[in-house]
């Protein structure tokens, strides 16, 4: 997730040994991996999840995004990773099949971006509160729970789970305007 706009400049250094690695191409929309449902994570993804959520992180914050889903990377696993620590100060969390298992009643509006929907922003309709659980990387049962931004980001990055991007919460004819605007932008680049 990106809700900042415009986009927020940051000079983090990345400290992190992965990102010296080539940095992961975030997928943009619309793109056949991203309208996946994911799988859960397994024992058997133990050595792979801890590679890849490396380099999530490293390419969320060069993006620079709060939060960053496997998919958008074209990983169709349970995984996703946030940080909504403001300026350089770093708060990670890894999110290994994540399910939210409280949202409240009340409803909050909130302007989200995406990284797979550069420089598109729109008002989100979503559960002002949630509560998640998941697995941390070291495969420790855990629970979240939040309001405000944290809410927001952790719904939106639970959709991108399950193939869902925030424009799909907005009307049809909102959705396809950012589509093709986005459309519109990157044809404007490769030329
Ligand atoms: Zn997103």
């Amino acid at each position: 997730m990106n809700p900042q706009s415009p986009a927020v400049e940051t000079t983090a250094p990345v400290n992190d040994p992965a990102a010296t690695a080539t940095l992961l191409p975030i997928l943009v929309a619309p793109h056949a991996t991203l309208k996946l449902r994911c799988r859960p994570v397994g024992p058997a993804d133990d050595a792979a999840v801890r590679d890849l959520v490396g380099r999530m992180f490293a390419a969320m914050y060069d993006a620079p995004g709060i939060g960053l889903a496997a998919p958008q990377v074209g990983i169709a696993l349970r995984v996703a990773v946030i940080d909504l620590a403001p300026d350089d100060k770093r708060q990670p969390h890894v999110l290994v099949n994540p399910e939210i298992v409280v949202a409240s009643k009340e409803l909050a509006t909130r302007e989200e971006g995406c990284l797979s929907l550069p420089n598109m922003y729109a008002d989100v309709i979503r559960p002002a509160q949630v509560k998640i659980r998941y697995l941390d990387l070291q495969g420790v049962r855990r629970e979240m729970q939040g309001d405000g931004l944290l809410a927001a980001c952790l719904q939106h990055e639970i959709d991108h789970l399950d193939g869902v991007l925030f424009i799909d919460h907005l009307s049809a004819l909102k959705r396809n305007m950012i589509l093709r605007k986005l459309a519109k932008d990157l044809k404007a680049k490769v030329r």
